[in-house]
């Protein structure tokens, strides 16, 4: 998560409450728990994010791109 991009828009709390929370400044972040969630779910979710926040990684440690 790229917190100071986050625009606290609330989208990706909305679509997945389980996986993402507000910090205390109201900046989204990312649940332990997201890394038992499919990743094409995840996908979508950052894609609709419009702050493009949400970076997403693979298990080797890669970043993926959401628009690929
Ligand atoms: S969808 Fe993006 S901009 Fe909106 S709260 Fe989540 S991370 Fe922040």
């Amino acid at each position: 998560m790229d917190k100071q991009s986050c625009q606290s828009s609330g989208r990706c709390l909305q679509a997945a409450p389980e996986v993402f929370a507000w910090d205390a400044d109201r900046l989204a972040h990312a649940l332990p728990q997201a890394r038992e969630w499919p990743e094409a779910r995840l996908v979508a979710i950052a894609r609709d994010c419009p702050a493009m926040a949400i970076v997403l990684v693979d298990d080797a440690g890669s970043e993926v791109d959401p628009y690929a």
